[in-house]
């Protein structure tokens, strides 16, 4: 319990990759929203959290410029 990357594979909320449709593995979950969510391989969780970020930046700059 030391550190912050302490994700567990039975804390994802998913069983399978989004991606591939395979089996997610322990090394590769990540964390959104607050909960556990797990992909096939680090490459897959790599593409989710980019996709997010993308989304996030995108949102806080819809709201700025939406708030006038
Ligand atoms: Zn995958």
């Amino acid at each position: 319990m030391s550190g912050g990357n302490s994700l567990q594979l039975q804390d994802a909320v998913n069983d399978i990759c989004p991606w591939s449709g395979k089996p997610v593995s322990a090394d590769s979950l990540t964390l959104y929203r607050g909960s556990v969510v797990g992909f096939c391989n680090t490459g897959c969780r790599d593409k989710f959290a980019k996709a997010v970020s993308d989304f996030d930046q995108a949102l806080l700059q819809h709201e700025r410029s939406g708030k006038d």
